[in-house]
């Protein structure tokens, strides 16, 4: 039997996420995985330099109650209203895993976070793929064509086009839906508004976030959903024993804590996301409207070429075939070299 003969015939085959470049060949200008730029929170350095070592023989809380707790304090609900992962990954997984099985479909927006198809692959559940309108909304048909469906994600903002869907139509969209809808919120700290609210007025939503783009936290690993107890509850039972490690939930929660560092960052980005997007469209690029941590442009030239110029430049974007590419922003200087290789 080859290799592949030992797997379920979905897993053999599927490809599998591919995670953007993090190349350790030379110094590069990083405006492609969508991290922050800047360092998250000094006191995450007292916390990983204090850290009793000691204590790692012991496994962690289970639950991460007082990284909860953190995470209740920013979304402005109680500690039963939360569930913590390992990174919001793995939220989305834990979801996914708990709602459809290979008799039920799971859909999605293209195009959206390229994690959503694989998810409903590695479950052998059937997909039901939503084109976005041309200028990237949700098409006013929706409800019909999602119809017996088990779960919907939704990124708002949404990856890689980095607009925020208008919160009157998700709330309408969450009402007429019979099954789960899932807003992953992992861009929602550059945004103006968030969707909170419908978690309280909606028993089957969910809201996702992370530390890794707004908390400056991409390498620690940590996640959260928000919903009614009686879906976190239900969550609860599908999740690892143990999927946030300790050190991990220590950092989570003065992160979390330090909000003035976290806001002084989110300002920091989103200046630099006007002032790049003005550059970029006196360059004649054509520029969406971003309510995230990154452009979604389309170049003048080819999308390809414009890729491979600016690697040649030691800058590196994401590019997902098509016209468009995806540039995350970075630093003042670095988008200083981004301009200038234009
Ligand atoms: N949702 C979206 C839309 C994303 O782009 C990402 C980052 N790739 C994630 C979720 C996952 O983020 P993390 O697992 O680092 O929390």
């Amino acid at each position: 039997m080859s290799g592949t003969g030992y797997f379920r015939d979905n897993i053999a085959a599927m490809h599998g996420y591919v995670p953007g470049e993090q190349p350790r060949d030379r110094q590069y200008i990083k405006l492609n995985t969508n991290e922050n730029p800047y360092p998250p929170s000094p006191r995450v350095g007292d916390v990983v330099r204090d850290f009793d070592w000691t204590w790692l023989n012991r496994y962690p809380d289970p639950l991460g109650d007082v990284a909860r707790d953190a995470c209740a304090r920013v979304m402005g609900v109680e500690r039963d209203w939360i569930i913590v992962g390992n990174g919001s990954d793995d939220i989305l997984t834990i979801i996914t895993r708990a709602c459809v099985d290979q008799q039920s479909s799971l859909a999605f927006f293209a195009p959206s976070y390229s994690l959503y198809p694989v998810l409903a692959q590695i479950q052998g559940a059937q997909q039901v793929v939503l084109p976005l309108t041309d200028n990237f909304e949700i098409p006013d048909d929706v409800i019909s064509r999602i119809a017996g469906t088990r779960l919907l994600f939704i990124a708002r903002p949404n990856a890689p086009t980095g607009n925020a869907f208008p919160l009157d139509r998700i709330d309408q969209l969450c009402g007429d839906y019979a099954g789960i809808v899932v807003i992953d919120e992992a861009y929602a700290d550059f945004a103006a508004d968030n969707c909170i609210d419908l978690v309280r007025r909606h028993d089957n939503v969910v809201v996702t976030r992370t530390v890794s783009k707004g908390y400056s936290l991409a390498g620690v690993r940590f996640g959260w959903a928000c919903a009614q107890p009686s879906l976190i509850s239900g969550l609860m039972k599908v999740k690892d024993s143990y999927n946030v490690n300790a050190l991990t939930q220590a950092i989570a929660v003065v992160a979390l804590d330090d909000q003035s560092c976290f806001t002084a960052n989110i300002r920091r980005i989103c200046a630099t996301r006007e002032r790049t997007a003005a550059a970029l469209v006196a360059a004649g690029f054509q520029v969406l409207p971003s309510a995230a941590n990154f452009l979604y442009t389309r170049p003048p030239g080819a999308a390809a070429d414009f890729v491979d110029h600016l690697r040649s430049q030691g800058i590196l974007i994401r590019y997902f075939g098509g016209d468009y590419v995806r540039i995350t922003i970075g630093t003042d200087p670095e988008s200083d070299a981004l301009i200038s290789a234009l």
